[in-house]
């Protein structure tokens, strides 16, 4: 997973230092590196580091630099390795000018599109799958860079939602199946993409509209034009996953806010599965929205019973097993004077390996917890996503390698229950056939191979 954020500024004022604020709003997105482009003397320039946005790009230098339209990324690695290389956003200075791009999300046909441009001699700088988009532009020479740009995206398959910049435009665009949000903002003939509005909040613009699923839209000096990818999926693919954990509880996508849906997610654990407790706790951050909503529905008492250590990243995002148990420790402690001798409900967002499940239990449980009961504000996670969420293969995945009873036991609960995949979809209450669910029902899209002649 990671976030994308761009800026193009109609009267020339600069909007480096937007992009950097806006990095940060989507600093969740993606921890491993992050990075910013613009073009300056119709060359493509970026600043790129690994690590978090302040560690990875210096302020200062942002901020003395007058571009008026840049691009932003930060990266949480699915494909390609956690190495500077793989830093986005990617430049070239092809035969047509300059071009940047920064890509969330995974493309699904990257590897035979690669063979095929490396037997004509295509030379791969990085192991990430953007890069392919700009070989695709490259091989198309002859064709005006906005025209070429439009070709590859014809011929991808998989998650993209991208944003572009080209030598006198900034360009956004989204997958035809809607896979990661992009949204549209506006401020004082500024136009700006990100990810997530949160980050549009964040510098003080004001929400336009979403990039719709399969649309191209071409900011430039004088106008803001729509262009449509022409590729008919057969039904959409939004990631319910963004709404149960990824995207902030502040952003609205799609036209439904994170936060309400999560609130419905736990509203519904609790008709669904309720049990009898003193409190209700939540897994902090993740579970702390469905845990709300599910105390409200249950009229049972919410209560802080995990702190976390603020300073400590996503224990997820650390790369080993090893690091992430250790990660586990560091981040949350369990509050005494609230769980001594009480029976609690715990809220999460979901289970991968298991991990986080059954060391929050046992911290529970040496706190002073008579019973602890696990309650999951999202299905089970049985299958591998292809399509930029890292998810172990299933071998990993605790709920595809044991069954209810057993994995109660693995993770030492009292009692442990999830909601099922209406319930997500009714929580969630995007339009039928909008939202993917593929890690939970393995209902994988089938347009892979649809129209792509190379
Ligand atoms: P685990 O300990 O492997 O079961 O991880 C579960 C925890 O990681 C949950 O509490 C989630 O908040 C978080 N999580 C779930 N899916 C992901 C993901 N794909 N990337 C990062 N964190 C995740
Ligand atoms: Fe999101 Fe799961 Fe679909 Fe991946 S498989 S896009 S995580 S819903």
């Amino acid at each position: 997973m990671c976030g994308v954020f761009g800026a193009f500024s109609r009267d020339g004022r600069p909007v480096l230092e937007d992009i950097y604020l806006g990095l940060f709003a989507l600093q969740h997105r993606g921890q491993e590196s992050a990075g910013l482009s613009w073009i300056e003397g119709g060359v493509a320039r970026s600043i790129k580091g690994m690590g978090l946005v302040h560690n990875a790009i210096s302020q200062g230098m942002v901020s003395s630099i007058p571009a008026r339209a840049a691009i932003g990324h930060v990266r949480y690695s699915t494909c390609g390795d956690s190495i500077l290389q793989n830093a986005q956003p990617l430049t070239i200075n092809y035969a047509k000018g300059p071009v940047a791009i920064a890509h969330n999300g995974n493309l699904t046909n990257s590897g035979g599109i690669m063979r095929y441009l490396e037997d004509r001699g295509a030379i791969f700088q990085s192991t990430s799958d953007t890069e392919v988009i700009l070989h695709l532009m490259a091989h198309q020479s002859h064709k005006m860079p906005l025209d070429a740009l439009m070709d590859a995206l014809r011929r991808i398959r998989g998650a993209f939602s991208l944003v572009v910049l080209l030598e006198d435009r900034l360009i956004a665009a989204r997958d035809p199946w809607g896979f990661r949000p992009l949204i549209m903002g506006e401020r004082d003939g500024v136009v700006y993409f990100s990810s997530e509005s949160c980050a549009l909040d964040m510098v003080g613009a004001r929400p336009v509209r979403d990039v719709e699923p399969g649309e191209v839209i071409v900011v430039d000096r004088s106008s803001v034009s729509s262009l449509r990818i022409p590729v008919k999926p057969r039904r959409g693919f939004l990631c319910s996953f963004e709404f149960v954990y990824f995207a902030r509880p502040d952003s609205v996508i799609d036209g439904i806010s994170v936060y309400d849906a999560r609130k419905n997610l736990g509203r519904r654990l609790a008709k669904r599965c309720p049990v009898k407790a003193d409190l209700v706790a939540g897994m902090p951050d993740s579970g702390t929205v469905a845990a709300l909503g599910y105390a409200e529905e249950a009229r049972c008492p919410f209560e802080m019973a995990i702190v976390r250590n603020r300073y400590v990243g996503r224990t997820f995002i650390q790369p080993t097993q090893r690091v992430r148990e250790a990660g586990v420790k560091v981040k949350l402690n369990p509050n005494p004077s609230v769980l001594s001798g009480k029976e609690v409900v715990v809220i999460d967002d979901s289970i991968v390996r298991g991990t986080t499940a059954s060391r929050v239990v046992n911290l529970m449980r040496s706190a002073g917890a008579s019973k602890v009961h696990l309650r999951i504000a999202s299905p089970p996670v049985r299958f591998p996503c292809y399509y930029g969420i890292d998810t172990p293969s299933s071998e990993e995945l605790a709920a595809a390698r044991f069954d209810l009873d057993q994995l109660t036991e693995e993770v030492g609960a009292d009692s442990l229950a999830y909601i099922t995949q209406e319930d997500l979809l009714n929580a969630i209450g995007a339009p039928e056939g909008r939202l993917c669910t593929a890690c939970f029902s393995g209902e994988y899209m089938e347009d892979d191979a649809n129209g792509i002649d190379l």
